[in-house]
């Protein structure tokens, strides 16, 4: 399949570019929400937005009311939203959230997925227990008790974990905290007694929480998918997610990188642009091109996923190191061409570094997924 864009998916780009443009600059939400210490991290007004598109319901199915699409399309709105760096729940609740809540049963989506796809409810999803991403080992126990669970446990930098109206959760139902098997995904509401948030302001002005679960009592009806048989949904999340956050790195390495080539093309020094220098030419070349790989790199794991072939979570682990990688040459690169303001804040320069920090972290940073890739490689 070629690495580029068919007709229909060129269009959603051209049509999600002028809206992200238009409606989700950094002027007017991440600058705006951080500055006024918004506890939620993103506007409600945007979700709304995106849910009038239908952007919210994008990988849910048409019987759900969704637009039945694939993580093609729902790259092409996060490498937008990289781009301008805009705060959204996209990436927790529509990629993530829906894609966990479609092994649910119809009451589960019934009781979740209209508020998603109205733009008016927010998921996350509550994997990690410490501060690297580390799914394999899950400690947090949910405890069959009546016709229900009691869980009991605590996760790490649940993105917009405070501010979920549901919380998917991986818990172990049975067997040994490293055991493969044993897992079972919960939609724990976010009013269930027994839950307590320590709020976390990330260094991109996101917020998270790590989320203490104490005793929490779950009906049956909080299952999604089989008891003790999660691991396949829990991966098939994790792949959701990690494709998803490569897509916005691109994002961030492409709007980064256009930054920093529009002041190359403004700024003064010596008597010249600055350029017009072959050392910064060379600079912006690599940039260039580790950027277009990574890009082929993401749609390529994103086809495959959309395939189902059994080698999308290798691509997707390449995809992810590859894109950080990328990114992160992309945000170092920027500020050292924009000199000494490369920091100041009233630049957006160092808000695209930020970004790319926490982002890089999210579902496994390079060193994780380089690790992914030999294991699945037989290396
Ligand atoms: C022409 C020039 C040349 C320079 N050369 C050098 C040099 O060679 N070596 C050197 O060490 N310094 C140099 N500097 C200084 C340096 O770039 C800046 O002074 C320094 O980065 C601090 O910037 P600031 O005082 O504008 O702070 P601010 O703009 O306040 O930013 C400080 C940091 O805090 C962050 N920040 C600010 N507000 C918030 C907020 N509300 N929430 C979250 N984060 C926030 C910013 O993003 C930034 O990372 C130079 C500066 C200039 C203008």
């Amino acid at each position: 399949m070629p690495l580029y864009h068919t007709d229909d998916q060129a269009m959603l780009a051209d049509t999600v570019t002028g809206f992200m443009a238009d409606e989700g600059g950094i002027k007017q939400q991440l600058r705006h929400f951080r500055d006024i210490n918004c506890q939620d991290g993103f506007g409600h007004g945007l979700w709304k937005q995106f849910a009038e598109m239908g952007l919210t319901g994008m990988l849910a199915s048409e019987a759900d009311g969704g637009l039945a699409m694939g993580h093609v399309e729902a790259g092409i709105v996060l490498k937008e939203i990289g781009r301008n760096l805009t705060p959204s729940p996209f990436l927790t609740t529509s990629v993530m959230g829906v894609t966990a809540l479609s092994d649910g049963s119809d009451d589960l989506r019934g009781r979740w997925l209209p508020g998603v796809l109205a733009g008016d409810s927010v998921l996350a999803v509550a994997v990690d227990e410490g501060p690297k991403h580390r799914p394999e080992r899950i400690a947090a126990r949910a405890e069959k008790a009546g016709n229900g669970f009691r869980l009991s446990g605590n996760k790490a930098f649940v993105v917009q974990g405070a501010s979920a109206d549901a919380i998917i959760v991986a818990a172990r139902t049975s067997g040994s905290d490293s055991d493969v098997d044993g897992i079972t995904l919960f939609a724990v509401p976010k009013d269930a007694a027994g839950i307590s948030h320590e709020n976390l302001r990330l260094v991109d002005s996101a917020m998270a929480s790590n989320i203490r679960f104490d005793n929490v009592e779950l009906d049956g009806d909080c299952v999604i998918g089989d008891v003790d048989g999660g691991r396949a949904l829990l991966n098939k999340v994790l792949n959701a997610g990690r494709i998803g956050a490569a897509a916005e790195l691109t994002g961030v390495g492409q709007g980064s990188f256009d930054v920093t080539t529009a002041y190359l093309k403004t700024r003064k020094q010596f008597g010249k642009l600055i350029g017009e220098f072959q050392a910064l030419q060379h600079r912006a070349a690599h940039c260039y091109s580790e950027l277009e790989i990574a890009a082929a790199a993401v749609i390529k794991a994103q086809q495959l996923l959309d395939g189902g072939s059994e080698k999308a979570e290798l691509m997707v682990s390449v995809a992810k190191a590859k894109a950080a990688l990328a990114c992160n040459l992309s945000v170092r690169e920027g500020v050292q061409m924009h000199g000494g303001v490369g920091m100041t804040d009233e630049y957006d320069i160092g808000l695209y570094m930020k970004r790319d920090r926490s982002l890089a972290e999210f579902m496994g940073d390079q060193y994780y997924h380089a690790e992914r890739v030999a294991q699945l490689s037989g290396y």
